[in-house]
């Protein structure tokens, strides 16, 4: 067979060639912009010959400090397209982790938009590696900033060749984009994703086992560009030609369901704190959701309840998939089989709760030490996982060394693995909750909580106890106008559970701290109970 290379040009030529006319509709600060595939495909060209000339060599970073639109699309394909890696900065990351992960990375250019300069400016003085600022932005005139060299990119694009060929000798196995994990503890770590591994990861979701992107689509990534490169839609529905929604900066979930009705979304993604919130938009508001025939929802664990509101009540499907920064993200899968198709309801949405199967090409195994752990659904261990999109280690980091033993990550996540060989995901080994000898899954107990009527959203973290070692506190916010007290919560949750696995205490909030993609931010929830107590 041919050995040719898989690598990300080729995905962006196909969208130029088969689906010219394709949309990209994209919202930024002032406007809703609707471009073609066509029109993208001469804008990134530009936008690439741009790059050269401003001196970014082959294997350099560029860096995006910029929300979902189209000319941060534009950069997705440009930089691998010069054989440079686009570095997706989380802009979130606190001011020493933003200038840690843009030195570290040595970025070179940074693409940045105009409500997000200050960030940068607020460090500038403390970044070694970047030579040109570059503004993402509508307008023609530049804005006063200390930045310098700061151009406009439509300025620059203007000048730009249209034409400007890609690479054609690229090697699959070079870096194409670059991901820092949001580090709840320590220093981000960073993830470069090969051209191979990103080409192969967008084959799995054209899959109709899998999310089944294609050319009928309308594809809304929620999740941000930074976080694991949208979870790679932006790649797989323009190597599709599918068309795209980008939601633009500080959307609300009204927002997005206007979006989805306007634009007959079919297909979008995000973390369960955006569903949680469009789904009280929804039940509220008069909107048409029908043209929805996928919500892909992971980054942590979807509720139960989650999942029957949107199927039970507003006929709309979800799906719960798992995957980590440092697997481009998609490990996993939550499908019914055939045979369970027939199952009794309950059943079937027990299935669709766990995090599935994982997806063609993708090896796992649970671990403990014991040794390998039954696909029982009963034993715990630690996730093991390899494949083809898989990072083998991170980018100049000692860590490594701990994640990546025997040609497996080991990913810090407590499953069980069932007969079907699904998987669950029972904690993170260190929000895992020892009580009295015996594990309390916090994310069980969370998920139990949030299917209250009253509650909007819930965190279970462990406080320390002298007798038991630790115990569970439950961290509470009710819905607008609920009320619930500790003993119905507690209540609530005896008839899922034993007793000793009820919370000590139940703590009702106005909101939860969240890390920077938006997932509950336990480390902190911990940290603020136990002085509380
Ligand atoms: P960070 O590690 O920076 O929070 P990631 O997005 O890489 O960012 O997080 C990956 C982790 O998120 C996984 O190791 C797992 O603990 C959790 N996670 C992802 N998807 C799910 C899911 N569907 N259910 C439960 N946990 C999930």
């Amino acid at each position: 067979m041919m050995n040719t290379p898989l690598t990300i040009p080729p995905m962006l030529e196909r969208a130029e060639r088969y689906f010219p006319a394709k949309q990209v509709v994209s919202r930024t600060q002032e406007k809703t912009h609707r471009l073609t595939y066509k029109e993208i495909g001469k804008r990134t060209r530009a936008l690439a010959s741009v790059l050269v000339e401003l001196g970014l060599k082959r294997g350099e970073r560029v860096g995006t400090v910029a929300w979902n639109h189209h000319r941060h699309l534009e950069a997705y394909f440009a930089a691998p397209g010069i054989g440079a890696v686009l570095h997706m900065i989380n802009m979130r990351l606190s001011p020493d982790h933003l200038v840690y992960v843009i030195n570290h990375a040595e970025d070179r250019i940074l693409l940045i938009d105009e409500d997000l300069l200050p960030l940068i400016e607020a460090v500038q003085d403390q970044l070694t590696t970047v030579h040109t600022f570059i503004l993402l932005s509508d307008k023609e005139q530049l804005p006063k900033s200390t930045l310098a060299p700061l151009y406009s990119y439509e300025s620059l694009l203007e000048k730009g060749n249209s034409a400007f060929p890609f690479l054609d000798d690229i090697d699959e196995n070079e870096p194409a984009a670059m991901c820092y994990t949001s580090a709840t503890t320590g220093k981000p770590k960073g993830v470069l994703y090969s051209h191979r591994g990103i080409t192969l990861h967008s084959l799995v979701q054209g899959m109709v086992d899998t999310t089944a992107i294609s050319e009928r689509d309308v594809c809304m990534p929620v999740v941000p560009m930074f976080h694991v490169n949208a979870w790679g839609l932006p790649f797989s529905a323009t190597f599709y030609g599918a068309t795209q929604v980008l939601p633009g900066p500080q959307f609300t979930p009204q927002l997005l369901a206007e979006l989805i009705e306007q634009e007959k979304v079919t297909f979008t993604g995000g973390v369960p704190t955006i569903w949680l919130g469009l789904l009280q938009v929804i039940k509220k508001g008069n909107y048409d959701l029908s043209s929805l025939r996928g919500v892909v929802c992971g980054g942590s664990a979807a509720p139960k309840s989650m999942i029957e509101a949107f199927e039970k009540e507003l006929n709309i499907p979800f799906f719960h998939a798992y995957g980590m920064t440092e697997t481009s993200p998609i490990v996993s899968f939550s499908s019914l089989k055939s045979h369970q198709l027939s199952w009794a309801e309950e059943d079937r949405y027990n299935v669709r709760a766990k995090q599935g199967m994982a997806v063609p090409l993708i090896e796992i195994k649970g671990v403990n030490e014991n040794g390998e752990i039954a696909w029982d659904g009963n034993e715990m261990g630690e996730l093991l996982i390899r494949g083809p999109w898989i990072a083998d280690q991170y980018h100049e980091d000692e860590r490594s060394k701990e994640a990546f033993r025997n040609g497996w990550l080991h990913t810090g996540d407590v499953v069980t693995i069932d007969e079907e060989g699904s998987i669950k995901i029972v904690d993170r080994t260190k929000d895992l909750i020892k009580s009295g000898g015996e594990w309390i899954s916090s994310v069980d107990l969370e998920n139990a909580i949030m299917g209250h009527k009253a509650v909007l959203e819930a965190a279970v973290v462990a406080v320390p106890h002298e007798k038991w070692q630790e115990r569970p506190v439950a961290c509470v916010v009710l819905k607008e106008g609920e009320q619930a007290t500790k003993e119905d919560i507690n209540a609530y949750l005896a008839t899922q559970f034993s007793k000793w696995w009820l919370p000590d205490d139940v703590i009702f909030m106005e909101q939860l701290p969240r890390t920077s993609v938006g997932k509950f931010l336990k480390r902190a929830l911990r940290d603020q109970v136990v002085k509380a107590t």
